[in-house]
Parts: C-alpha cells; structure tokens; sequence
C-alpha cells in the first residue's frame, strides 16, 4: 500500500494500518525533506527559537524502522494512473500499489497585490517556513502581518511578545471571522491592542512597495505603513489536483465520504486535503485541524483493510495567544444564538453557540474544564439549554454525566 504526503494524516494511516494488522509493503512518499512532524507550534513556540526542530517529529525514525514503513521523502507524486494502478514520481520512476492514500494537505494561498512578489512575503506552513520566519523575526523591528485568523495572530502575539512592532491588517470586520462569534473577536481585537499591536479591521492591503529592505505596504484606507518584514496567512488551498487529474470526484478538496473514501474503491483521502461527509457534523465540510487529521485517517486505514469504521467525532482546535488558551469544540458558525459563560474581563470564559435550541460549538478561553465538558455533551448529543449554559450555578461536567 502507499500514503502519499507525509503529514499528520500520512503517519496516522501508516500508524493504523500497522495496528489494523496490515502486514505487506508500505510507502509513505512525501515530497517536503523530513519526516512528518507538528505544524501546530510554527505558528507559536517555535517563532521564539525555543523548540528544536526534532522536537516537532510525530515519530523518530527509528520508529518507521521498526513499523516496516518504507519512507520516501523529497518524493513528489505527480501523477496516479488509476487505470494501471501505478504512481510517477517527479524522478520520473512509478510505482504500482494494490491500495492508496491521499493525505496531501494544503498549501498557503499568496498574497497576489502589486508588489507582493518583491516584498519576499513570510508564510507559516511547513517546517522550512517556520525556520526562515524564525530567522528573520529575530532581526525584525517592525513586522506587518497581513490576515486576522488564527495563524496571523498567533504570529503577531509572538512578535509583540520578542518585542517587535507589530501592525495587523485584517479585510474583513473582525478577526477569525470565519470561526468564532462577534463576542469572540472583540476579545481578541482588545487583547492585542491591550499588547500594543495596531489592529487594523475592514481594511485590504493594495499594493507594496519595496527598496532597501524595507516595504511600504499601501492599504485600502490610504494609509501607509514601512516595516521590515512582512508575514501573511490568508488562508489555504487544498492540494487536490493529483486527484483531480485523476478522475476523481473533487470539491474544495478531495471528496470522500463518512469512512473516507474516494469515489475508486482503492483510494482513500484524509486530513486538510478532503471535502468529507462528516459524521458528527452530518453534512460536507473541509476541516484544517490535526483532530480531523488523525481522525480521518483512522477511517482511512480501516476502509483500506476492507473495514468500515465511520468517521463521526467532535471537531475541535485550539489555538495560543499570549496568556490566552482558546479550545474550540463542535463547530459553531453558523448559530442563531451565542451565549457567554462567564466573564470576558478575566480573559476566562466560554461562548456556547445553539442552532435552532441544539448546542453546535463552544469556545472556551482559558477555560480546559469548560472545554472537555463541551466536547462530552457534544459527543452525546445531551441536551443542553442556554440558559444551563450561562448559568455559572449549572455544573456542565454534571449535566454531561447526567447527574
Ligand atoms: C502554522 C500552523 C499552525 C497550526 N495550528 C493548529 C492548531 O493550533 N490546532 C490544530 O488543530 N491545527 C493546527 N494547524 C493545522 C494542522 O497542522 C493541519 O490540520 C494538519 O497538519 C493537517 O494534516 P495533513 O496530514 O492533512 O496535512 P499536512 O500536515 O499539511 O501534510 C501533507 C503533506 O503532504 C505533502 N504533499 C502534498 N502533495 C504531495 C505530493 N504530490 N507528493 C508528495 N507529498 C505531497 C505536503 O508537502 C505535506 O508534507 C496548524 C497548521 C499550521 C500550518
């Protein structure tokens, strides 16, 4: 069998093929230069030159030894012949397989204004990312960060905690609005001015100028502002098109259903690279998170043992800015209604979202308890009422137990 892309999903299928009892050969070809490893702390501890990069290994080679996992990296796929069951490689050799796996991932969108190109933009998506942006936020003294979603500003926290200058520019009106309430982004638009980051919301960035190392970056306001380095994280772009040029049905990513299957009953896809039936959520979705990752790629190895084990756990995340630990669980956009637990003020509360009376998501800011309590009740489907949820006197790790 082969797992193309070495990722968090492309160990996982190796993990639970193994475990599954699957015994034959097994490649796992990835085309960036290391074993799979975290991409979580990029974004975070490892911008402060405080995690060594082996630190980040899902498993050190001396496990894929022992697994009988035949790694190949610096190996890109670049077509499958779904016909003659056979992969070519970018060196040109091919390889037949009996069952695949598809854990590509995604790749960053660029930022494509005027000037984008020479401005040498930062992205944080693999380990080399991480090293470069490492290197040159060390040097930095004032950094623009282009995009108010997690990866943004986890970037701008650290920044400002190393003590740089730090301006934010965000197109839409509130930051990570894609994934939490209004509520939610306020919080986080006050607690990075409170560090002293310029957040800048509804506005774009037109063009950018560069000379001498510095950039001048123009927004749509007008206004103008010189930094010298420029990090984005606009969003990804699923990496589908082996599959697409393979026949295979594809939709913002690689659509397989609720045990991760492809429309050819020999491939299997998993992690940021699929548009899946979900079974917890019971509609289609792309999820970027390491749970969907691992997860999915559980129910990707059991299809390729001819099992069926139906992906259907609570999706959650997490993400770290300065002192404040986000968990989100469930997922909550779209909501009708969003119910605040706690205080806002002391940077521990939790905002629980209901879709027609039905809890669909929480996020819990500093609050681990709140969180596990969510992902119980979520995951049993307890019924739960708003005003249990902004009821501090309700124990919700009792309600989930149903005591
Ligand atoms: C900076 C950053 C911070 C994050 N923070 C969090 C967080 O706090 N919490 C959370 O839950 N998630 C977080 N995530 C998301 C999480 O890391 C991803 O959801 C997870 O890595 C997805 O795993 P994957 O295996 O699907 O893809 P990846 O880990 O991206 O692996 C895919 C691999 O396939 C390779 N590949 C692609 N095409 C080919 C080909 N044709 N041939 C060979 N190899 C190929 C890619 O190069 C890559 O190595 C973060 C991601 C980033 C980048």
């Amino acid at each position: 069998m082969i797992v193309v892309g070495a990722g968090q999903a492309g160990q996982q299928i190796c993990d639970s093929l193994r475990k599954g009892g699957y015994d034959g050969h097994l490649m796992l070809l990835g085309d960036e230069p290391c074993l799979p490893y975290q991409r979580p702390p990029l974004s975070k501890k490892f911008l402060t030159g405080g995690l060594e990069a082996e630190r980040l290994l899902l498993r050190p080679a001396s496990w894929y030894e022992q697994q009988r996992i035949d790694v190949h990296l610096d190996t890109r796929v670049e077509r499958i012949d779904r016909a003659a069951c056979r992969l070519r490689l970018a060196s040109g050799e091919a390889l037949t397989y009996s069952g695949l796996a598809l854990a590509t991932g995604t790749r960053v969108r660029p930022v494509t204004v005027p000037g984008a190109d020479a401005a040498g933009i930062h992205y944080v998506r693999s380990l080399a990312d991480g090293q470069s942006l490492a290197a040159a936020l060390s040097g930095a003294r004032r950094v623009a960060v282009i995009g108010g979603g997690f990866i943004g500003l986890e970037v701008a926290a650290i920044a400002r905690e190393q003590g740089r200058e730090v301006v934010l520019i965000e197109a839409l009106e509130r930051l990570m609005a894609r994934a939490v309430a209004p509520q939610v982004s306020a919080f986080y638009a006050a607690l990075h001015r409170a560090h002293g980051v310029e957040v800048l919301l509804g506005t774009g960035v037109d063009a950018i100028r560069s000379a001498q190392g510095e950039h001048t970056l123009v927004t749509s306001s007008g206004a103008e502002y010189t930094v010298d380095l420029i990090v984005a994280g606009i969003g990804v772009v699923p990496n589908s098109e082996l599959a697409e040029q393979a026949g295979l049905e594809c939709r913002n990513g690689i659509v397989v259903d609720d045990c991760a299957r492809t429309s050819d009953p020999l491939i299997v896809a998993a992690g940021d690279c699929t548009w899946h039936m979900n079974g917890f959520l019971k509609r289609e979705i792309r999820l970027e998170s390491v749970q969907n990752a691992v997860d999915q790629a559980k129910a990707a190895a059991a299809s390729l043992l001819g099992q069926s084990a139906v992906y259907c756990q609570v999706p959650w995340f997490w993400s770290d800015q300065y002192d404040v630990k986000l968990q989100i669980a469930g997922i909550g956009m779209p909501h009708d209604q969003a119910v605040v637990r706690g205080d806002a003020a002391s940077h521990a509360f939790s905002v629980f979202y209901f879709r027609a009376g039905t809890l669909v998501g929480v996020d819990s800011l500093n609050k681990p308890a709140e969180h596990m309590a969510a992902r119980k009740l979520l995951a049993q489907g307890t019924p739960l009422s708003a005003a249990q949820a902004g009821d501090l006197g309700v124990d919700l790790m009792q309600v989930a137990r149903g005591a």
